[in-house]
């Protein structure tokens, strides 16, 4: 397989896009992104959410429940602003990639 660094861009974009629709925790990202074939241990995850929200594209409130804090990490307004322009870079891309234009 690939190295998984080689898709972390991928990862990150996927992240941020859920995370701008509604807050998310870690264990359902995770989850989602295996649905997309990305399994993702939590030792790769949550450095890199941690970094997201470091570098100011996530923020991150903890709820309360059944008895437990979860993390929940939602898109700031520049995490939206990368994600508009990370749409064009993809759009750019597979049109070349996939479409050979
Ligand atoms: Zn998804």
């Amino acid at each position: 397989m690939v190295d998984r660094e080689f898709f972390l861009g991928f990862i990150k974009i996927h992240i941020l896009y859920h995370a701008s629709k509604e807050p998310i925790f870690g264990v359902e990202i995770a989850k989602e992104l295996a649905r997309h074939g990305y399994n993702v241990s939590p030792g790769t995850l949550y450095p890199v959410l941690h970094r997201l929200e470091k570098e100011g594209y996530l923020e991150s409130s903890p709820r309360l429940v059944n008895g437990r804090v979860r993390k929940y990490y939602q898109a700031t307004g520049e995490g939206k602003r990368a994600l508009v322009q990370s749409r064009k870079k993809i759009r750019e891309l597979v049109t070349e990639v996939l479409y050979d234009r």
